[in-house]
């Protein structure tokens, strides 16, 4: 994987150009490879080997305390020492610096290492940078630069028992705590009551405090909580209580583990359900836990997705990379591995010996199909990541095209990895043949930690459904307009290329079905006919965006003529010959606004 980062970041991306930038003075291509080697180093020593452990020991609950293998600890203290925890934060907060993109490239060494053990981590920088753009500055000094430390670690509370996809019928309530509430100088003082589900490291002793960043609703005068996801708010949750000078109070808050999810995979992360205010550890003489408001009541969401590109952009990079270890497991197995004889004109020749299964063409498509979907997904994760730097810290027209390509982007860098890094993972099975269902090869732990991608941070479905349904039309379709004017570019400078320019035709083909479909998608205007086929639309449309990244990695790759150079084109020319095609098949029910699915009722199932 580093080899490709390295000409990713390097040679397509030219990460080194960002240099020229003032916030970014201070680097060069030295700090960023060395700051890639910190990480693939740590990663290697401190997680990878432990990897399987975290999946066999699931944390345990024993009513009282949370139990984790030490080498989870170890892993954790190990990455808080190297600063990646605010790694692309002002250097006056404790930062680094860097670029989203290289940030993003570091870590991805920790997620293919142990994504499970690396979760703590990127849930703790995810949710102090959100507290370091919408906090007040003392909540940055007292949670947000403990977090930085590692001293602390943080959670994202959104989810409850009846709400998930949908955060509008969130429930937990907040109440004023007293009527000096608004003088609290941890910000204004509530009590919160309710139910968290499925929060991944709400619970453990890794850190000698959580903070909690939780979703709630402030009732109205009527003591109703108000309808819609602009009733909700935001506010910290310390597990314990802490002072301004951020030293613990000895006073525990009430917040409560009321049991751990068995999951199928990413079984490392501790995953809660935690009782917000029920009494447990009733704090100052009543129930409820004490929580400080974050920005303006009614902002929650807001702030909440404030950073939701980047932790898109986070979750499909751990599924490439969850894609791309079972890619690397099977490489190797089915180099080693040998079983059955060649096809020749006149049949096979049981008296040869057996050949590597990598020399049978079926094993080599399977090999192939993977390499085009990690490789592929790990140039559009960082493609994407290099947007963020754009948008912020780029200058006019730049950062603000930026920004809309991004908003088209998100959805597919969430959902196309989660989906087909996932397939990934499947055929790396496959190639390990009955070895690959067992456990003693690792590749079905990849597939089951993988799993998750598709389910959490906007389900499969409802990226989808957000894509078609406001991502492509919004502001008159300009995302989409921008999008396929860079498109447009690409396929301009491959057409005058040898060997690019039928990829170019297939591609500028495509590019148009899509358009005409995006239009008949919505030619009623009826939403419930055109979003019935959001998740087809999805599918189309990631691969078209994937067929294009292939053609521009293609058009830095055919500059080289090493293996590493050949192997680049046959992942593009293999892109185009087998997965393109696809999109046809997709388009073809969302064009005629297929109904099959929308008008089947229930009783007929
Ligand atoms: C391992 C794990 C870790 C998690 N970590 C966290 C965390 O740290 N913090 C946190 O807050 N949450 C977390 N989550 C919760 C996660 O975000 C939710 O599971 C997710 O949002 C889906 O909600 P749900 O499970 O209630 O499913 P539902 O919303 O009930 O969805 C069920 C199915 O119905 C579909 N569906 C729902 N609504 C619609 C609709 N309007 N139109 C069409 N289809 C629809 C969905 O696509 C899905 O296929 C985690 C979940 C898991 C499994």
């Amino acid at each position: 994987m580093r080899t490709t980062t390295d000409f990713l970041l390097y040679d397509w991306l030219d990460v080194e150009s960002l240099t020229a930038r003032p916030r970014f003075a201070d680097h060069s291509r030295e700090t960023f490879s060395s700051v890639l080697d910190t990480c693939e180093r740590i990663a290697a020593e401190k997680f990878a080997p432990f990897n399987r452990l975290t999946d066999t020991e699931e944390p345990r609950f024993d009513g009282e305390r949370v139990h984790l293998p030490q080498a989870t600890h170890d892993a954790a203290l190990a990455y808080a020492e190297s600063g990646m925890l605010a790694a692309a934060q002002d250097y006056d907060a404790g930062g680094m610096q860097l670029p989203c993109v290289i940030e993003m490239a570091g870590n991805a060494f920790f997620s293919k290492a142990s994504v499970a053990m690396g979760g703590y981590a990127m849930l703790t920088s995810g949710n102090a940078s959100l507290l370091m753009a919408h906090g007040t500055p003392r909540q940055k000094d007292v949670f947000a630069k403990n977090e930085f430390a590692g001293r602390w670690f943080g959670t994202m509370c959104l989810s409850e028992p009846q709400a998930g996809s949908s955060l509008s019928d969130v429930a937990t309530r907040a109440v004023p705590d007293g009527a000096d509430f608004e003088s609290d100088p941890l910000g204004p003082r509530y009590r919160l009551k309710g139910n968290k589900m499925w929060i991944s490291a709400g619970e453990h002793e890794i850190t000698e405090n959580i903070v909690h960043l939780v979703l709630a609703k402030i009732p109205g005068p009527d003591g109703k909580l108000p309808p819609g996801v602009k009733g909700i708010s935001l506010f910290i949750v310390p597990k314990k209580l802490v002072d301004t000078q951020g030293q613990l109070t000895g006073e525990r808050n009430d917040v409560a583990l009321a049991g751990l999810n068995h999951k199928l995979g990413y079984r490392g992360t501790t995953n809660t359900l935690l009782n917000f205010g029920e009494g447990k550890f009733a704090v100052r003489g009543a129930s409820g836990a004490i929580g400080y408001l974050v920005g303006k009541p009614g902002e929650g969401l807001r702030c909440m997705f404030h950073m939701m590109n980047e932790a898109r952009i986070g979750v499909g990079l751990g599924a490439v990379t969850l894609g791309y270890a079972g890619y690397e497991a099977s490489l190797e197995y089915a180099r080693t591995r040998t079983q059955g004889r060649p096809v020749g004109v006149g049949g096979k020749d049981a008296a040869q010996p057996p050949i590597r299964i990598i020399d049978h063409a079926d094993v080599k498509r399977m090999l192939l199909a993977q390499k085009a979907y990690v490789e592929g997904g790990l140039a559009l994760e960082l493609y994407c990541a290099r947007l963020v730097d754009e948008q912020h810290s780029g200058e006019g027209a730049a950062a603000h095209e930026a920004a809309l390509l991004l908003e088209v982007l998100t959805p597919i860098a969430k959902s196309w990895p989660s989906e087909w890094c996932l397939e990934a993972n499947s055929l790396a099975i496959q190639v390990h043949g009955g070895y690959g269902y067992t456990r003693d090869f690792p590749v079905e732990q990849y597939w089951r930690d993988n799993r998750l991608n598709m389910i959490h941070e906007g389900t499969h479905g409802i990226q989808a459904m957000d894509l078609l349904g406001r991502k492509v039309v919004m502001d008159g379709g300009a995302g989409l307009k921008l999008l396929a004017t860079r498109i447009n570019e690409t396929i301009d400078r491959a057409g005058h290329i040898q060997g690019l320019a039928e990829p170019a035709n297939a591609l500028a083909a495509t590019l148009g079905k899509l358009g005409a479909a995006t239009k008949a998608a919505w030619a009623t205007g009826a939403p419930e006919e055109a979003l019935a086929n959001a998740t087809p639309y999805l599918q189309a449309f990631g691969h078209t965006v994937l067929a294009w990244i292939w053609l521009e990695v293609a058009l830095t790759a055919q500059r080289g003529t090493t293996d590493f150079h050949q192997g680049k084109l046959a992942a593009m020319h293999y892109f185009f010959a087998h997965e393109l095609p696809k999109v046809g098949a997709w388009l073809s029910v969302v064009s005629s606004r297929d109904a099959t699915c929308r008008e089947m009722q229930d009783s007929w199932f």
